[in-house]
């Protein structure tokens, strides 16, 4: 090192954050150390992670749109024509004409007044819900709402009460007994749970948010491009078009890309364009990205969508009956999300890392994502998985389950 201070070699750690390495010895001990699974090419059905090569069933690449050539194409024009970033946040100077052209297509969409993007759903879920209560409000949220859910509600400080997994009753009970409560209440559910697979009650919270003059919220974060006409989410889905006051999405998962959305009324909009923070005090996205979600978006609404997503559901079916057949347990599943129920944390991720020795890719997901106790290795089908992939993945699934003793 100079004087200064400078050097090429890695600084050795000061002893101040000894305690995060107690913390991660503490991690292994459970079971619940990991380390990062790199993938080496593209995001595909099968995929190169670690240098091996493995049938893929942990992305959120629903549709294949993370390679579709249409979207590679439209982000290499957009970074042609407009360069590579958008060197500032939207409210300064960050606001490209193609911003406003995206929350258009995407409010045309969902059949709402008008949309903003946020840089991920994460800050979409955040940044409105800590934005649109305050102190003197009360939230109503799903027990496994996600956690950029939670920590928006954190954020907004108001009162937080839990009901059971898509307990209407319990819900129920909670809205009686606040019933005379002074504030705001905002009822929040996720549309499809990312851990489950299942879908949430949204008539039945519709009703009770109509009942008991709440506002209604959903984070349909895993239906956007899967549930719905043309992957319109559980709104459509569901028949819930008017009923439900803010629609969140994302631009990750189905889309292919980046970034998050909420759909609603103009006010809602401007309120957010005011007082939503990632959307203040954060850069937009830059033109690649937005052009990929414009062109995603022309390609939901088209035949090619369609037929997309058509094979989605027709893997998902094909997945889950063989999966039942071979003796899984997995839970309510509705949707292309199918958790394959081990329990035992250890178990669990023996299990994830024996598949993946086999050639399958899904991953051990445990606590603090899912209840202690609710180990389980969650997998997603896509529409590019071809039938011989799934094939191969349930005859893989059925030996190590048998050899392990998940199945008999
Ligand atoms: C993935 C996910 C998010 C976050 O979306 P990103 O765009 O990845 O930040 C929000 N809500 C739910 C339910 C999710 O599954």
């Amino acid at each position: 090192m100079d004087q200064e201070g400078h050097t090429t070699e890695t600084a050795s750690p000061r002893p101040q954050l000894n305690y995060l390495h107690d913390v991660l010895e503490d991690l292994k001990a459970q079971h619940l150390y990991f380390r990062l699974k790199v993938l080496e090419g593209e995001q595909k059905p099968v995929a190169n992670f670690d240098g091996k090569e493995v049938i893929n069933l942990s992305s959120n690449n629903y549709l294949g749109f993370t390679t579709h050539k249409a979207l590679r194409r439209a982000a290499m024009e957009a970074t042609k024509r407009f360069g590579v970033g958008s060197g500032a946040v939207r409210t300064i100077a960050g606001t490209m004409k193609m911003h406003m052209e995206l929350e258009e297509q995407i409010a045309r969409f969902k059949g709402t007044e008008a949309c903003v993007v946020f840089q991920s759903g994460f800050a979409a879920n955040a940044g409105t819900v800590s934005a649109i209560l305050g102190k003197e409000d009360l939230i109503i949220s799903d027990e496994l709402n996600h956690a950029s859910i939670i920590d928006g509600c954190r954020l907004s400080k108001a009162a937080i009460k839990v009901f059971r997994h898509k307990d209407v009753g319990d819900c129920e009970r909670i809205l009686k007994e606040t019933e005379s409560w002074p504030g705001k209440k905002l009822l929040i559910t996720d549309g499809v749970f990312s851990m489950e697979g299942d879908i949430a009650p949204l008539p039945q919270l519709s009703d009770l948010a109509e009942k008991y003059n709440c506002i209604m919220m959903v984070d349909d974060a895993h239906s956007s491009g899967v549930l719905g006409r043309n992957g319109r989410g559980t709104v459509d889905h569901l028949g819930c078009h008017g009923r439900v006051d803010i629609q969140v999405g994302t631009l990750s998962k189905a889309v292919g890309s980046l970034g998050g959305y909420v759909c609603g009324s103009r006010d809602l909009i401007e309120f957010l364009y005011h007082r939503g923070r990632p959307f203040l005090f954060s850069t937009s996205h830059p033109p690649s990205v937005v052009a990929t979600c414009q062109a995603a978006f022309t390609l939901l609404d088209s035949a090619e969508g369609e037929g997309l997503i058509r094979k989605l559901w027709s893997n998902t079916k094909f997945f889950k009956r063989g999966l039942k057949r071979l003796g899984f347990k997995t839970g309510e599943s509705q949707t292309p999300i199918t958790p394959i129920m081990v329990g035992d944390a250890a178990k669990c991720s023996e299990f994830s890392r024996r598949l993946y020795d086999a050639g399958l890719f899904g991953v051990a997901i445990g606590y603090p994502t899912v209840a202690q106790g609710k180990a389980r290795v969650r997998t997603i089908v896509t529409a590019t998985h071809k039938r011989a992939d799934l094939e191969k993945a349930l005859e893989i699934l059925g030996r190590i389950g048998r050899e392990m003793q998940i199945i008999s």
